[in-house]
């Protein structure tokens, strides 16, 4: 998979993982900042949440069944996605939280067909049918471990079960090491136009010590191979702050991507699970260095710099893209929380503002997909999801239209906010001007502490 921020976005275990591993309650969130020298580095003591606005009630299992048959009769009516998990991995990347299954061949075949029943089996209900779909992600896990006859397969089933857009973007998440030409060409066969690729770095030291396979040379062949075939965008993942980088060999990795000329990147700072892997490998002194908060700040800075430099398009905080063929559509609307049809085992989706995760345990899910579809959990929408989602998804862009969003709600978010947007701007995160506030280059930094701080302070019960 791409990576594990990506992942966590739409894999049902990931989410409910960061859930109970950064809860609400877990993390000291203050929402006023730090007035300093350098916001960059000194506006927060630390990031407050991975994803802003992940909340909602558990619906009691007994009733799970009946709120997931009403939810299925959903007419849809907006932006939607839909989200196809594939959770095997050929080996465990050391600072991943979401390993779910080892890549064994009869295991994934079994998958692959299960998946295809799944989506058979829910092809006529309202909820599918109702609108078109606008992106489809295979992700996982690690979607090119599949063979090339089951990802044509997988993706044949998705166009003859989903109502695609005419312009829907179909992307598929694969790894460097087994991206072979049959596979390319089974992904491009099956409808694919947008490949999404964890590269995370192109040092061979560093990508050995993650537990990644292909090294620098292998990287940078495959990538090239996968462009000249021109049917597709080509997205890699680049993370800063991982175990030895150094800024030198950061730099070197963001250019590297700028040398291949493919058509986007997400820049994205690496999470530390507590108790994972990587924490445990880094308390026991098995990395030369390890980037603190300040150290991973001025590698944000610079990134954002020379990306900039090269003329790339911001699509969001963490993305850029390059010319006509990225959107990024599908990595947005989940910021904006808008509807997401969800299957495979440990897949997330949402209906109507409702989380819906699938069974997590490939067993039960290759027992019961095509017969009853494999809900495990439903969480119930904030009673702020509206107000969450305009947050999250216009933070994500980097600015937010305070006026409009409140008028679309009915609330005066600009006086209901202005303590906050106020000593914002002092802590130099942001600018405010006739109801819209920019974050700065700091405030960008720190978007989730922003998007989760607005959020935080408006459920305080004196701020409405
Ligand atoms: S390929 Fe690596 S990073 Fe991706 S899900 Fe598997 S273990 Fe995690």
């Amino acid at each position: 998979m791409t990576q594990e921020i990506s992942t966590a976005r739409r894999d049902a275990n990931a989410k409910l993982k960061l859930m109970e591993t950064f809860g609400a309650t877990s993390f000291d969130r203050p929402y006023f900042a730090e007035i300093c020298d350098n916001p960059l580095t000194g506006a927060f003591r630390k990031k407050a949440v991975v994803h802003a606005g992940i909340e909602g009630t558990a619906v009691p299992q007994e009733v799970t069944a009946n709120v997931w048959q009403t939810l299925s009769k959903t007419q849809r009516r907006g932006k939607t996605s839909a989200y196809i998990h594939i959770p095997f991995c050929s080996t465990h990347c050391l600072y991943c939280g979401f390993f779910a299954n080892p890549a064994q061949k009869d295991k994934m075949q079994a998958y692959a067909k299960a998946l295809v029943r799944e989506l058979e089996g829910d092809r006529d209900l309202d909820l599918v049918q109702s609108y078109p779909v606008n992106a489809v992600y295979l992700g996982g896990g690690t979607p090119t471990a599949l063979e090339s006859s089951d990802l044509k397969r997988v993706l044949d089933t998705v166009r003859r079960c989903l109502p695609l857009a005419n312009d829907c973007e179909i992307t598929v998440e694969g790894r460097i090491s087994d991206l072979s030409q049959e596979k390319i060409q089974a992904c491009i066969d099956g409808g694919a136009n947008r490949f999404s690729i964890g590269v995370q770095t192109f040092d061979t030291g560093i990508r050995t010590g993650l537990g990644r396979v292909a090294g620098r040379e292998t990287t940078m062949e495959r990538l090239s191979d996968l462009k000249q075939t021109n049917h597709a965008a080509i997205i890699i993942d680049l993370i800063f702050g991982l175990p030895d980088q150094t800024m030198e060999t950061w730099e070197k990795d963001i250019d590297s991507f700028l040398d291949l000329e493919l058509d986007g990147v997400d820049l994205y700072q690496l999470i530390r699970f507590p108790g994972g892997s990587l924490d445990k490998a880094a308390r026991s002194g098995r990395f030369k260095t390890l980037a603190d908060q300040t150290q991973r700040a001025l590698m944000f800075e610079a990134g954002v710099n020379r990306m900039a430099r090269a003329r790339y398009q911001r699509l969001s905080i963490s993305h850029w893209g390059r010319k006509f063929r990225e959107r990024n559509r599908y990595n947005l609307a989940m910021k904006e929380k808008t509807d997401c049809l969800a299957y495979g085992s440990g897949a997330g989706g949402t209906v109507n503002g409702h989380l819906v995760f699938l069974n997590g345990n490939l067993d039960a899910y290759l027992e019961t997909a095509g017969k009853t579809k494999p809900v495990a959990r439903i969480m119930t929408p904030s009673p702020h999801a509206d107000l969450i989602a305009l947050i999250s998804g216009s933070l994500e862009l980097g600015h937010m239209d305070l006026r409009s969003a409140g008028s679309r709600l009915g609330l005066d978010l600009e006086t209901i906010f202005s303590p906050l947007t106020e000593q914002w701007e002092r802590a130099g995160l942001i600018t405010r001007e006739q109801g819209w506030i920019t974050l700065t280059l700091a405030g960008q930094f720190w978007q989730t502490n922003l998007a989760q701080g607005m959020i935080d302070y408006y459920k305080q019960p004196s701020s409405t």
